[in-house]
């Protein structure tokens, strides 16, 4: 296990932001997590997967953890369920192909999602109408203080739109080691969400199949996000907000246009990419910090933008939506 000083993040985030830490070693064992807890007890710790839910906006005066434990593992099955042990430092879509690949159903609609399997838990990842929640049976987490391993279960995570219980009332105390996902022997398809349907049909596909949702959600993804190699970015930068049902019927009368989707029976969910572009954000740029240009939602880094920067356009964005609309915009990338 190496330990290296003063190394740049630059690598290690999908917004390439150029921060250093003081320190930086991979763990692919928890008794290696372990060993470099042990090392580091007067300092602070930082656990990271593929680096793409982070804004690092100063250089980090801790140890950065990378996790690495892999591997994949089909521990039970009953009638309906098989039950599939994924390692954190597992890539979540290579993990995903592998689902497919072995007959699980349920994680299709999840692909190309960038990360890794431990963070998955963490904001209850989502895409095209499925998330984590619908497919996780269990997780393991190793607590940082208290030096124990332990189990929590569906209800034990509360899970909510991006949120758990590690981004809430456990925040920074857990490290996740694994989960366990419960998918389905046979194929319960979801194609009603977004344009599933219309890439299916353009793909002339007649037979739905799990491997042919999953490229026609990559063939979406990869036509309408920025992928991160080419311009830095962390995806949705910003929640989707949830507002009461009087508030969205006041807006709609203004904007007839303005898209709803019912959260509950009091609460609809509106798109915070159409709030932001109706602000006028869509497109800016200032020096290389920028919103882009086809996905309000998805704030960039053109080159050599610091998270300063980006966190500044955000707090910009979020003061102007919450002026013209009176909603205030969440952050759903972490600030580090
Ligand atoms: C182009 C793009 C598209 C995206 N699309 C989506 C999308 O459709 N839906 C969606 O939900 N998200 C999306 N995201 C966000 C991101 O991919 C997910 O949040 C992903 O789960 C983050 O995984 P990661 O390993 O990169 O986490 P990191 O960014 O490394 O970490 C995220 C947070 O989790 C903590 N963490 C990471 N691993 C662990 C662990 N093992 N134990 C404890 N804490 C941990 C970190 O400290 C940090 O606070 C997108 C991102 C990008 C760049």
């Amino acid at each position: 296990m190496q330990i290296q000083q003063n190394i740049s993040l630059k690598a290690y985030n999908t917004f390439a932001i150029n921060v250093t830490a003081k320190e930086f070693a991979v763990f692919s064992s928890l008794e290696e997590l372990q060993e470099l807890l042990a090392y580091n007890t007067n300092n602070e710790n930082l656990i990271i997967g593929g680096g793409s839910n982070i804004l690092f906006t100063k250089n980090f005066d801790g140890l950065v953890l990378k996790n690495e434990i892999k591997g994949i593992e089909l521990i039970k099955e009953d009638n309906e369920y098989y039950y599939i042990k994924a390692a954190a430092g597992e890539v979540w879509h290579s993990f995903v192909l592998y689902c497919i690949q072995q007959h699980y159903f349920g994680i299709e609609n999840l692909s190309l999602i960038p990360g890794y399997v431990g963070a998955s838990p963490m904001q209850n990842i989502g895409a095209y109408g499925v998330e984590v929640k619908d497919i996780f049976y269990e997780l393991e987490a190793y607590h940082l203080t208290e030096k124990k391993q332990v189990n929590f279960n569906l209800q034990e995570c509360e899970f909510g739109y991006r949120e758990s219980v590690f981004k809430t009332k456990f925040k920074n105390q857990f490290v996740i080691l694994n989960v366990t996902f419960r998918l389905h022997k046979k194929p319960v398809f979801n194609i009603s969400y977004g344009a599933i349907q219309q890439e299916l049909e353009k793909m002339k596909i007649t037979q739905v199949s799990a491997q042919a949702i999953s490229n026609a959600v990559i063939h979406i993804r990869l036509s309408k996000l920025p992928n991160p190699k080419e311009i830095g970015n962390a995806g949705s930068f910003f929640k989707n907000p949830v507002i009461p049902n009087e508030q969205f019927d006041q807006l709609k009368k203004l904007y007839p246009h303005l898209q709803g989707y019912k959260e509950n029976e009091n609460y609809t969910k509106i798109a915070a990419a159409w709030l932001i572009e109706q602000s006028g954000w869509k497109g800016y740029r200032k020096n290389d910090a920028g919103c882009h240009n086809k996905q309000a939602l998805v704030l960039v880094n053109y080159g050599n933008a610091t998270g300063k920067e980006i966190f500044d356009l955000s707090t910009a964005i979020i003061d102007d939506v919450k002026t013209k609309f009176s909603i205030t915009l969440q952050r759903e990338v972490n600030i580090i």
